[in-house]
């Protein structure tokens, strides 16, 4: 049993593999088509940018795409488009970005969070529909780390309820539920394309819909420019076509140009990153205490297997924590396992106490009944609270090379095998758990 590197023996790898992790993959085609952009004198028109759009919408079979310049703002627009606003709840998963739904505070919601399933990560059915009130508007449904979350259930509890369904698609995007295409499923999609994510073009997001009233709500909120196009002269005369939202949400069209780009190629890249991350889970799956997340419905998958984490069990290796297996790790290869998810998004007083547009009170509040305390709405959620310390990143692979991945198997076994010697490593020095937001921005 040769030393842990963390305590002086010799690391498994002593350079950084490029290659394996680099993201996105760069084409001339790419490098061409913003040039083009850059030198066309019309890098903040649309022509490029409604190209990618019905690119976009084609891909997805849906009747409408529309792209903004982030995530967080075409997550935004399907909020305002499926009339989410004041008094109404929002009900999101805890455990994810706090851009799914932040939002919903500016557009004068109170966002109330339910709970995640242990097996899989993704929003849980049955507290999504214990967290529902008469005055629950939507639900943000997160495909968490690329899974698919459990679409058939949240479907008819939302039509039940009659309640507007809203995807967020930012780390799943090409990815399938029961063969349907994430994003088609719901009243709406957002989703971040930004560099760090599966499909990366810059900066950009893009909202999806076959709603036309969705559609045209969500233009009025950030695209003046094309109001005209789905209102009528009558009904923008009394505001000189000014847009509703204050908002300006065009994207730009060097990320369009790439966006178009990586359309033709995304495909074919995220097949090869679905065979790296199989083949080296093929190398761990018989460890005793990682569990694979992958989902088990036919025709669904994990696109991208956007920063994808297996589920670890402290048990299995005496109780050394999931940060302190990772910083072992990382001393044999480099840092490429990470420990934990998101911060639960249902810690932090944001959503309950703080005044953030200087209304008096919490802005959670302003619109609630006397007396309903945003807090209460959420109440406590067992496994959001506990998810970060029990699970473990797989090495984010982009390129099937057997015999590098086959280091990073190598490194699993040999800090199981001197787990013991882990046992001394306290959870201060490990660093404590950095929020995947921060690692990932
Ligand atoms: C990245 C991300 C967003 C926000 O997208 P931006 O493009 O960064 O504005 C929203 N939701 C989730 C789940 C994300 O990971």
């Amino acid at each position: 049993m040769s030393k842990l590197a963390l305590y002086g023996g010799k690391p498994l790898l002593d350079y950084w593999p490029k290659e394996l992790f680099h993201w996105p993959i760069v084409n001339d085609a790419m490098r061409e088509a913003q040039l083009k952009v850059l030198e066309s004198g019309n890098m903040s028109g649309t022509n490029i940018s409604r190209q990618f759009e019905e690119k976009f919408a084609q891909w997805h079979g849906v009747k409408y795409a529309l792209s903004h310049n982030n995530g967080t703002s075409a997550l935004m627009s399907a909020m305002y488009g499926v009339g989410l606003g004041p008094g109404d709840e929002v009900i999101c998963p805890s455990v994810t970005y706090w851009a799914s739904c932040t939002s919903a505070l500016t557009l004068g919601a109170t966002i109330v969070f339910c709970d995640i399933n242990e097996k899989d990560l993704q929003i849980d059915p049955a507290s999504f529909e214990a967290h529902i009130t008469p005055r629950t508007k939507a639900v943000i449904v997160v495909h968490y780390l690329s899974h698919p979350a459990d679409m058939d259930a949240i479907m008819a509890i939302a039509k039940k309820h009659n309640i507007k369904v809203i995807e967020d698609v930012s780390h799943a995007q090409g990815g399938h539920y029961k063969g349907r295409m994430l994003g088609t499923i719901g009243d709406v999609a957002g989703m971040s394309l930004m560099t760090s994510k599966s499909f990366a073009i810059g900066e950009g997001g893009m909202m999806i819909t076959n709603d036309p009233e969705i559609y045209r709500r969500a233009i009025s909120l950030g695209h003046y420019d094309r109001m005209p196009e789905v209102f009528s002269p009558e009904e923008l005369k009394d505001t000189n076509q000014l847009p509703y939202g204050g908002f300006k949400f065009r994207m730009h069209q060097v990320s369009s140009a790439i966006g178009l780009e990586q359309l033709k190629k995304y495909e074919a890249e995220t097949a090869e990153v679905d065979q790296a991350m199989k083949y080296f889970w093929q190398g761990i799956k018989d460890i005793k205490g990682f569990r694979l997340i992958y989902p088990e419905d036919e025709g669904s998958d994990k696109a991208g297997w956007y920063a994808s984490r297996a589920g670890y069990d402290p048990e299995c290796f005496s109780g050394v924590s999931n940060e302190v297996f990772a910083k072992a790790l990382n001393a044999e290869v480099g840092l490429v396992f990470f420990p934990g998810g998101n911060f639960p998004l249902h810690k932090s007083e944001l959503f309950y106490t703080k005044d953030v547009f200087g209304h008096g009170k919490p802005t959670a509040k302003v619109h609630l009944p006397d007396g309903v305390d945003p807090r209460e709405l959420t109440g406590e959620l067992p496994v959001a609270s506990k998810i970060n310390g029990l699970l473990l990143g797989e090495p984010p692979f982009k390129k099937f090379d057997k015999k590098l991945i086959d280091i990073y198997v190598d490194a699993v076994y040999k800090v199981v095998e001197n787990h013991q010697d882990l046992l001394r490593e306290s959870k201060e020095e490990a660093g404590g758990n950095v929020a995947l937001s921060r690692r990932k921005k």
